[in-house]
């Protein structure tokens, strides 16, 4: 599958990248993770780290270079779906623990970041969540009340607030701290050295062809070698169409841009990230050397265009929105991309094992904050691998889907 076309942005800010070998042995472990992005490198890091489990990641690409060089690398609790939303669908109680779970896995990502033996230019910031109407201006006065009555540290601005501190007015929004923003090539290879030097061993261009069942786990069948594994995990991403039909998600493609760095770009802007209550929503955010990076226009199609006309079209139409909103600014577009994305039904990621194919995991983190879920997952799946139980799992199990 073609995760992405156009120009990316994020593997031109690094080009020192470990090269790993591909496989060419048969070699065994405990547990062999099936994909070297977000999801597998923060898995990879986390077991390698906080573990005495033998791991070996695969990848049939390079690392990093699937959906994860394709992101725009922001990370925060709040979700696509509100939190009021989400107590709508799921109740009170497993709507606020989802909530809280975010939260965590936001301070173990920072966490992470700090302690990296290099600079993933990870950046706390504050989210400016704003109204795109005046209908939706209710829906945040709703938010609010949820996200306070948890003590989310959340703010409401009224519209003269708004154009205080912006070059726009807007007819209401949340400011939620604890949000942050990271280079994500970079965070993906560093995790992969990191978990390297903590003794986890990564084949590169080596793909999963087969697995069977075996009395003591599994054996994975490569091009050129076998792996046997006591457990796998799978964090393929949205590329596993099977997988992604029978568990009912939804792929889309979404574009972005990244400016050229704007000397003119405030050191207000800088801890900002912006984004809104419409769908498919714009987003913003600045990088370390005065770039915006922007994102949006999502439409129902699995996979980029092949055609880099559309794509460059499009990143001027988001151009033009970031005018709208920092009328200041003389952006140029530098880089334009356009990449696959995935949703789950019910807008919570799928992470935990297989119901019928024990010693199977999924980190599959669907939907706009799929780093902070991918966190989730590494954490809840190396609970399940370790002790055999994690509190969080019932809410995200694979079981939920449609049609397994
Ligand atoms: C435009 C855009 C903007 C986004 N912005 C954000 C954002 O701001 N914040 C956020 O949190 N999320 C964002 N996302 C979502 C984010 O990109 C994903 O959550 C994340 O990249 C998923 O990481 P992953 O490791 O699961 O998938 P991937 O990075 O795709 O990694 C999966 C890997 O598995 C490998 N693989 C697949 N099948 C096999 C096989 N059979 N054998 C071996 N290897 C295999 C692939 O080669 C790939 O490298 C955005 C997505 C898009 C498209």
């Amino acid at each position: 599958m073609n995760l992405h076309n156009g120009q990316l942005f994020w593997p031109s800010t690094y080009t020192d990248e470990i090269q790993y070998q591909s496989l060419e042995e048969n070699i065994s472990c405990d547990v062999l993770i099936v994909g070297g992005g977000m999801s597998g490198a923060l898995c990879g890091y986390t077991l390698g780290k906080e573990t005495e489990l033998d791991v070996v990641i695969i990848d049939r690409r390079k690392p990093g270079y699937g959906s994860s060089s394709a992101t725009t690398g922001l990370f925060q609790f709040s979700c696509d779906k509100m939190l009021h939303e989400l107590i709508e669908q799921k109740g009170e109680q497993d709507a606020v623990y989802f909530y809280q779970l975010c939260q965590n896995a936001l301070e173990n990502l920072k966490k992470i970041a700090e302690n990296l033996s290099d600079d993933p230019e990870f950046r706390e910031q504050k989210s400016l969540y704003y109204a795109s109407t005046a209908e939706d201006a209710d829906k945040l006065v709703r938010e609010y009340e949820a996200l306070k009555k948890y003590d989310f540290p959340v703010e409401y601005l009224e519209p003269q607030e708004i154009a205080s501190r912006f070059p726009f007015s807007k007819p209401a929004a949340l400011v939620t701290s604890g949000a942050a923003d990271v280079n994500p090539y970079k965070f993906v290879q560093f995790l992969l050295k990191d978990a390297k030097d903590a003794g986890v061993r990564m084949y590169e261009e080596t793909p999963l062809l087969r697995k069977t069942k075996t009395v003591h786990g599994f054996t994975c069948e490569s091009e050129n070698g076998t792996i046997q594994a006591r457990y796998i995990i799978f964090a393929t991403g949205y590329e596993n169409d099977f997988l992604v039909q029978q568990l009912g998600a939804e792929l889309k493609r979404s574009y972005a841009i990244a400016t050229e760095p704007l000397p003119s770009l405030k050191t207000c802007y800088k801890e900002w990230m912006i984004w809104e209550t419409k769908r498919p929503y714009l987003y913003m955010r600045t990088t370390k050397d005065g770039r915006i990076i922007a994102g949006g226009l999502d439409e129902d199609q699995p996979e980029a265009p092949l055609n880099d006309g559309i794509i460059e079209e499009r990143g001027e139409r988001i151009v033009q929105k970031i005018m709208e909103h920092l009328p200041d600014l003389s952006p140029v577009t530098s880089h334009s991309w356009c990449a696959t994305f995935g949703e789950s039904h019910d807008g919570l990621p799928y992470i935990g094992e297989h119901p019928n194919r024990l010693g199977e995991y999924y980190c599959l983190g669907f939907g706009g904050n799929g780093t902070v879920y991918s966190m989730l997952g590494a954490e809840v799946i190396k609970d399940l691998i370790t002790k055999g139980f994690h509190p969080a799992s019932r809410l995200f199990t694979i079981a939920r889907a449609v049609s397994l």
